[in-house]
């Protein structure tokens, strides 16, 4: 083991008070997706105060490369600054017992504490690492984000990157697929007409439904390990009672872990809405959003970042994480072929919700369990 590895984990020991400082000072600044400006400046001082050589990107990411000199390739680590919470949501922490409150401590304000911590601790240590490594916080990982900030930041840093860490969500898992979908919302549009007078026009309600009991008989394809689904999430339309419809439409979704069944998918997809568009006057097809699943990641380099995720956060947590399949920032680079994994630095729930919380005794464990990835890994 080199020294410097040994000096990391001592300063890990002693540096989960700094981890909880920091990330109820974050979780006041409001990150809303797409409004993250605020709390990117206060990481940026945050680093340049810890001597990082740290910049905002035109995304708004705030990167700091330690190491990248060299034509050598690097690691990404990240962890995203953005919250599903509005400007106006209340952001105070309250302790209750063992736990700690507030709109987005866990996600991700508390990994994103771990990220900046061990960043201020590489750009004061200097160690001698065997790779480069960036530093990111990043804008856009959640709701309609579309994971710009990931997306610039790959533009710039994918043909250098050998693997992609993030920091997000709990201890609890390791997440080493990616969810990808496709979301559309379809409209159709028919003459309509009086239910009596002008009964047999075409129904917009018919052809919707039509079409969602067609998405329903989908059998989803299989390829390999893979798991799809799909989902009709809404649907809206007609007049009144004597009123043959003269719109209507859906919401509906496909999501895989595979690019190949994606492919098959949007195929299926794009047949039934042909079928649809035969029977109406005219049928809209909108696509709400677009997330990637993996494409040709080499299986032994992502099964290697795995297993050193699923060590580091066993041996800090004293129980191993189960593996599983999501949608986060690690879908570009998996989208690109590079390997890509993402756990949490901590224990805590209600993700998403007003009563999140976390285990402010968990960020020890969480901070050696980032730090012990690094240590595999650089
Ligand atoms: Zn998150």
């Amino acid at each position: 083991m080199t020294d410097w590895k040994k000096c990391l984990k001592e300063f890990c020991k002693h540096n989960a008070g700094e981890v909880q400082r920091l990330t109820y000072e974050l979780c006041a600044i409001p990150a809303p997706t797409g409004n993250e400006r605020r709390r990117a400046q206060y990481c940026l001082s945050y680093l340049r105060g810890h001597g990082a050589q740290a910049y905002l990107d035109e995304a708004g990411n705030v990167v700091f490369p330690y190491a990248c000199d060299g034509p050598e390739k690097v690691l990404v680590f990240a962890a995203h600054m953005d919250t599903v919470f509005s400007e106006d949501t209340p952001l105070c922490v309250r302790e209750e017992g063992e736990k700690a409150f507030c709109p987005g401590i866990g996600d991700d304000t508390a990994n994103l504490a771990v990220l900046l911590v061990l960043a201020a601790w590489f750009a004061q240590n200097a160690p001698r690492t065997k790779q480069g490594v960036v530093f990111v916080c990043n804008v856009c990982e959640e709701g309609l984000g579309n994971l710009k900030g990931t997306r610039a930041l790959m533009q710039q840093w994918a043909e250098r990157t050998r693997m992609f860490l993030s920091l997000d969500c709990t201890c609890e898992a390791v997440f080493h697929r990616a969810v990808g979908s496709k979301r559309y919302r379809v409209t159709a549009h028919t003459e309509g007409g009086h239910s009596f007078s002008a009964f047999g026009n075409t129904s917009a309600i018919e052809v919707i439904s039509h079409l969602v009991e067609n998405i329903y008989s989908i059998q989803v394809p299989r390829h390999g390990q893979s798991t799809t689904t799909y989902n009709v999430g809404l649907i809206e339309g007609g007049t009144s009672v004597n009123a043959i419809a003269q719109t209507a439409a859906c919401v509906c979704e496909f999501r895989s872990d595979d690019e190949v069944c994606m492919a098959q998918m949007e195929q299926t997809f794009e047949k039934l809405f042909a079928q649809a568009r035969e029977k109406c006057l005219s049928l809209d097809v909108e696509l709400l959003g677009t997330r990637p699943a993996g494409k040709n990641v080499p299986e032994d380099e992502q099964a290697r970042l795995t297993a050193v995720c699923v060590d580091a956060v066993t041996s800090a947590f004293g129980q191993p994480p189960r593996l599983s399949s999501a949608s986060t920032d690690c879908n570009i680079p998996l989208s690109m072929g590079i390997p890509s994994a993402c756990f949490g630095c901590l224990v805590g729930g209600g993700a998403h919700t007003l009563e999140e919380w976390i285990q402010p005794d968990s960020l020890g464990p969480g901070l050696l369990a980032a730090a012990l990835t690094l240590e595999s890994l650089l």
